[in-house]
């Protein structure tokens, strides 16, 4: 393995903007920004749990910026920097950190993000990554999730199921819907919905955990359930062909993580501004239900039958 200095000298100095001060300073340095907020966020993501150790660094270091990004898309944020800490086993190859490093040259220019800084240590236990994005959002507006009222719509952006789809394909060795594995193994940020989304969500997250879960976590911080229609649940013309021949399966599309999808809440008036929105933007936002005054989330058939979704998709620590 390369020595700490000559991994960040090659590796991450030439992906490091001058807040960064070339990755030679103790510290970044950020200008405030007049007129916003900052908005922060961290993921850890450790082989064997997120990944697998064998994956493909440069899609794992893709995934690993997409899921961060996504934290603060969904809180209406535009992410401007990101820090980086990574342990590795001694024995890490170079090839591993020059195809891990592209992997992150390639998602900054995505998502328009610049490396500020970080630390790199060996570790005797699986590589470990945690990256902290940093975004902006204009002065008091980030989106919350404990701002869901009664009566609010629900909508989700994109397509559901897909990345916990192409999982279980992966798990199985079946290569037959590659849109599916791909967007388990490079799930892409709604970075562009998350901001404009400021002018009209109630409440918003991102599906990381899956729909059911991650729209829990919203009726939960606002005290509020949700009635949500299966029927209109938008499902992707891959997953559709996937659960015709896997039907058992279908439970994850409500219940199955790793889209990073935005799941939101809006008044009814909305409406029309957010069907706008998806044109202009060109990106699926599907109205999915409405928020209710119970405390649970009830998903319907289109009899209008209560589907048993007791499965509230990952957790750690259970
Ligand atoms: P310290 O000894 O003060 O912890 P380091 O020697 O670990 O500092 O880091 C030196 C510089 O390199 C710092 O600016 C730090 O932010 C940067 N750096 C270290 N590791 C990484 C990394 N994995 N990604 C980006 N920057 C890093
Ligand atoms: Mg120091």
């Amino acid at each position: 393995m390369p020595d700490e200095f000559d991994i960040i000298e090659n590796f991450f100095r030439p992906l490091a903007c001058p807040e960064g001060l070339d990755l030679m300073d103790d510290a970044a340095c950020l200008p405030a920004r007049a007129g916003f907020d900052q908005v922060i966020s961290t993921d850890v993501l450790v082989a064997g749990t997120h990944f697998f150790e064998h994956d493909d660094p440069y899609l794992l270091a893709f995934k690993a910026l997409s899921v961060n990004v996504s934290d603060i898309a969904a809180k209406g944020g535009r992410t401007a920097y990101y820090m980086l800490g990574l342990s590795m086993p001694s024995d890490i190859s170079k090839e591993w950190l020059l195809s891990f490093s592209k992997g992150l040259g390639n998602a900054q220019k995505h998502y328009s993000i610049s490396l500020i800084g970080g630390d790199t240590t060996k570790t005797a236990g699986p590589i470990t990554l945690s990256i902290t994005v940093i975004g902006y959002v204009p002065s008091g507006q980030m989106i919350k999730r404990s701002n869901a009222k009664v009566g609010d719509s629900v909508y989700v952006t994109g397509c559901l199921g897909d990345a916990a789809l192409g999982l279980k394909l992966i798990l199985e060795n079946n290569y037959d819907f590659s849109s599916l594995l791909e967007r388990y193994y490079k799930p892409v940020a709604q970075h562009k919905v998350g901001p404009a989304l400021i002018d009209y969500a109630s409440s918003s997250a991102d599906v990381s955990d899956g729909l059911i879960a991650d729209l829990g976590h919203i009726c939960k911080a606002s005290n509020v359930g949700a009635l949500l229609h299966e029927n209109v649940l938008p499902i992707s013309a891959d997953a559709t062909a996937c659960l015709k021949r896997y039907g058992k399966y279908t439970n994850l599309v409500w219940s199955g993580g790793d889209d990073y999808e935005i799941v939101f809440t809006a008044t009814r008036e909305k409406h029309d501004k957010i069907e706008k929105l998806s044109t202009n933007l060109n990106t699926k936002i599907t109205c999915i239900g409405e928020i209710t005054s119970s405390k649970s989330i009830q998903l319907v058939d289109k009899f209008n039958k209560v589907i048993d979704t007791s499965y509230q998709g990952f957790q750690h620590f259970n």
